[in-house]
């Protein structure tokens, strides 16, 4: 379990299971907002951290989607600290099980029903800001994916919108819709932020200028796809004229 201070406002606790989990602690004028919660057995680290931080008690929890490895210690942070819980309105009904993730066969109800508060809307498709974060939908990865910008500390709370190795930012896996999370990840360009973090990954220092070439990336994969199927395509003509 690692702990790190991120930036003057926010810290991260990280586990790492094969691959890396974080949540994020946000110090606020009144108290603390915790963005995602990790796993199950984090409550313990989290809670701890939150309380070291002496920066008031847990006022508020955001979340960037509803995965289990995001929501796996709401139950035992809210028995601590009953405090209010958001999430973006459309993730809501796939997170209490009543609709199956994209690519899912089935729903499975990872919150239990009644903890969750839609994120106030704001503006035309835009969110309302809640405590020192600006909330921004970036579906893709899930139907209701949300990242939080930290416009004091440059700081971009990035969920499982990319995912990071040694710097460099990456597509996230497990993407029912990686094209869409790829026209979400626009946002890095419209902020700009000076670093993201991810939950699954380091950080990225100046992610917006990464983007281009996970752009061409994506572009060179669908071209070779395009050309297989052409292939195919032509073989399976070329057999039935025989
Ligand atoms: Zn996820
Ligand atoms: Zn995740």
């Amino acid at each position: 379990m690692g702990v790190k201070a991120v930036s003057e406002h926010i810290r991260s606790v990280g586990v790492w299971v094969g691959l890396p989990i974080h949540v994020w602690i946000v110090a606020e004028q009144d108290g603390v907002t915790l963005v995602d919660t990790g796993l199950k057995w984090m409550a313990g680290s989290i809670l701890k951290e939150i309380e070291r931080t002496g920066a008031g008690p847990l006022k508020r929890i955001v979340l960037t989607h509803g995965h289990s490895d995001h929501v796996g210690s709401l139950q035992t942070i809210l028995a601590r600290y009953p405090v209010p819980v958001y999430m973006h309105e459309r993730e809501i009904a796939y997170a209490e099980g009543d609709l199956a993730y994209p690519g899912k066969s089935r729903p499975f109800a990872h919150v239990q029903k009644g903890l969750l508060q839609p994120l106030a809307a704001a503006g035309k498709n835009g969110l309302a800001p809640i405590g020192s974060l600006q909330p921004f939908f970036t579906p893709g990865h899930s139907p209701g994916h949300v990242v939080y910008f930290h416009a004091q500390d440059q700081v971009l709370l990035g969920g499982d919108l990319f995912h990071a190795k040694r710097g460099r930012l990456l597509p996230a896996r497990f993407s029912p819709d990686p094209a869409l999370a790829l026209r979400s990840g626009n946002v890095l360009r419209a902020l700009d932020p000076e670093r993201l973090e991810v939950c699954h990954g380091g950080t990225v220092y100046r992610p917006a200028g990464q983007l281009g070439d996970l752009e061409q990336e994506a572009e060179r994969a669908e071209t070779a796809v395009k050309a297989r199927q052409t292939q195919i395509e032509t073989k399976k003509s070329k057999r039935s004229r025989q």
